[in-house]
């Protein structure tokens, strides 16, 4: 194929018809602009493909719902949500015990992403965004600010003005920035990797237990957890080591290994997968990633979601940041217009990278605290205090996961709040008598410690 560069002149180019390139493609229909999407995807209503290594379902909190809400957009997507009010935890003899995410009315809701995905890229279709499908992103020239694509008709070039890359966790147009001078960047993999498997609903077509918790199994080093769908069947993920530990998956060979871990670790969830065998050989075996990188602008050009800020999924946040991303990207174009889309950008970066990078670290440290914690008794008080702090003072001591996930306070100052509340919170439990004396615990003196070292 000839090259022949086209100027795409007023149009927004977004690279990603994933959840955060398609919201943002809404928001910007809505801003009256022009904008085509580039996804290297077939288009999923003329192919099915698989999406083998992708988590299936997600956990959707108060930062999305909000820019659903924003666009319109909350009614529609609320009939494919399953409100989950807390986690269940699931002990090794069977025992359960459930533990609220927040206040009775406050939820997570599980939510598919297959469906979810498509909802958004259908909505921003019928606002008059152009999906183009089959279009893999081969580089993108800063100097010439050319695109170039790879599709099934060959190659294809043309000047983009001005670029939103949307692309992922692996993406393209943040591979090109870091070829630019000072552009910072840091990527991790977690030592523990993960694989999707499934508990169905039971021959009476029901859930096979409470559709309205997050069921966790944890167990120190590793822990399982299921999400509810639609269709009565939970998506279970399990997190584990890939190498070095007892229990990792280099040491699951066999379906003999298999069983010994399942009937070890997760009795009660093992009698409830008949397809577990099939399944855990069949499906891949995923890394966890997390990406940190900057700056996010490159003239005209910027990255959001995964693109740059991919993060473990343990606080289930990473789609609901995006989204937020979305949604400050679009306020500042409120404010400033699109005339200078340079200034745009680079006010979004300043704003926005403390709350990323704050929200990056909180989901490395809930992975201690899903996996391990929540099994503690000690934990399980420790909330119940904080619980009964954010009841008698409201405004004043609000829970760290309560700041992440219902509210829309900025991440950085959640968790620097966080950290404050821990270590006050590490003093009360340090009393060896905690377990008889919580209730008579002097809760005015503790919000005052905890006002002192803020103020410190
Ligand atoms: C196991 C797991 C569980 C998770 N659970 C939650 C949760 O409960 N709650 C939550 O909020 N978040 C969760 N997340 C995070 C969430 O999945 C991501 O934050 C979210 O998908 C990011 O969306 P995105 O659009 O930025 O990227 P993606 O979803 O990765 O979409 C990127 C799109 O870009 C396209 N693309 C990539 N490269 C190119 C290219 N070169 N050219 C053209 N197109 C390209 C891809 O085809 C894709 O459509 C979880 C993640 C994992 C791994």
């Amino acid at each position: 194929m000839g090259k022949s560069i086209q100027m795409k002149k007023n149009e927004v180019t977004i690279l990603g018809a994933g959840l955060i390139g398609s919201l943002m493609a809404i928001y910007l229909k809505r801003q009256g602009l022009d904008v085509s999407i580039y996804d290297k995807r077939p288009d999923k209503r003329k192919t099915p493909y698989s999406e083998a290594g992708r988590s299936i379902n997600m956990a959707l909190s108060h930062r999305g719902w909000k820019s659903l809400e924003q666009v319109g957009l909350k009614e529609k997507v609320e009939p494919l949500a399953i409100p989950m009010y807390g986690r269940k935890v699931h002990d090794e003899h069977g025992g359960t015990k459930f533990i609220p995410y927040g206040k009775a009315y406050q939820a997570i809701y599980s939510i598919s992403r297959g469906k979810f995905n498509q909802l958004l890229a259908e909505e921003a279709e019928r606002l008059g965004a152009v999906i183009n499908f089959e279009h893999k992103c081969l580089n993108f020239d800063f100097r010439n600010q050319e695109i170039k694509f790879e599709t099934p008709e060959g190659e294809k070039e043309f000047v983009a003005p001005v670029v939103i890359g949307a692309d992922g966790a692996y993406s393209t147009l943040r591979m090109a920035m870091q070829k630019q001078i000072r552009f910072n960047y840091k990527q991790e993999y977690i030592s523990h990797g993960y694989k999707e498997l499934t508990i169905p609903a039971t021959a009476s077509g029901e859930f096979a237990m409470d559709p309205n918790a997050l069921h966790i199994w944890p167990r120190g080093k590793f822990m399982l957890i299921a999400l509810p769908n639609p269709d009565k069947s939970f998506t279970c993920t399990l997190f584990l080591p890939f190498e070095g530990s007892k229990v990792c998956f280099e040491k699951i060979q066999d379906e003999h290994d298999l069983e010994i871990v399942f009937t070890n670790y997760f009795d009660d969830a093992y009698k409830l997968m008949p397809d577990l065998k099939t399944e855990f050989f069949k499906n891949p075996t995923s890394a966890l990633i997390n990406v940190e990188c900057y700056p996010w602008v490159q003239d005209q050009s910027l990255l959001i979601g995964d693109a740059s800020h991919a993060m473990v999924p343990f606080y289930g946040q990473g789609m609901n940041c995006g989204f937020e991303d979305c949604s400050i990207l679009n306020g500042l174009i409120d404010k400033l217009g699109t005339n200078s889309w340079g200034l745009v950008f680079e006010k979004f970066q300043k704003k926005r990278k403390p709350d990323t990078d704050a929200i990056c670290q909180l989901a490395m440290e809930n992975f201690v605290e899903m996996r391990d914690s929540v099994a503690d008794p000690k934990f399980l008080l420790r909330k119940r205090i904080e619980a009964k702090l954010h009841e008698l003072y409201p405004n004043d001591w609000i829970p760290l996961y309560t700041m992440v996930t219902f509210t829309d306070i900025s991440y950085a100052e959640a968790y620097a709040q966080g950290k404050i509340q821990d270590a006050v919170m590490n003093k009360v439990m340090a009393d060896p008598l905690i377990t008889e004396n919580w209730n008579k615990l002097d809760y005015e003196d503790i919000i005052n410690k905890m006002e002192t070292a803020k103020a410190v």
